[in-house]
């Protein structure tokens, strides 16, 4: 099952990344085209996972200020994941 989220989060400039049941895959590592991708699953989809994607990008973030201070940065991280994951995606399938 897919949100249908689509972006780049594999380093490519393009799309390359789909949502597949809540995590993010690279659509380059498949073999051939509508193949099986084999490289993914371990990032969260911005989407439709987004508590789970704020807790990635939280986990690289200097955990230094207080716990108010994480607690507003998460909310902002919230707004802006949401603010961008709620673009339509530019390829249709
Ligand atoms: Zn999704």
């Amino acid at each position: 099952m897919s949100c249908g989220y689509t972006g780049r989060h594999f380093g490519a400039t393009y799309p390359d990344a789909a949502c597949i049941d809540g995590e993010l895959w690279d659509l380059d590592s498949c073999d051939e085209p509508g193949g099986a991708l084999h490289s993914g699953g371990d990032i969260p989809c911005p989407r439709c996972n987004t508590r789970e994607y704020v807790g990635c990008l939280m986990d690289g973030y200097d955990a230094s200020g207080n716990a108010r201070q994480r607690r507003r940065a998460r909310r902002t991280l919230m707004r802006k994941v949401r603010t961008r994951a709620t673009c339509p995606p530019k390829e249709t399938t």
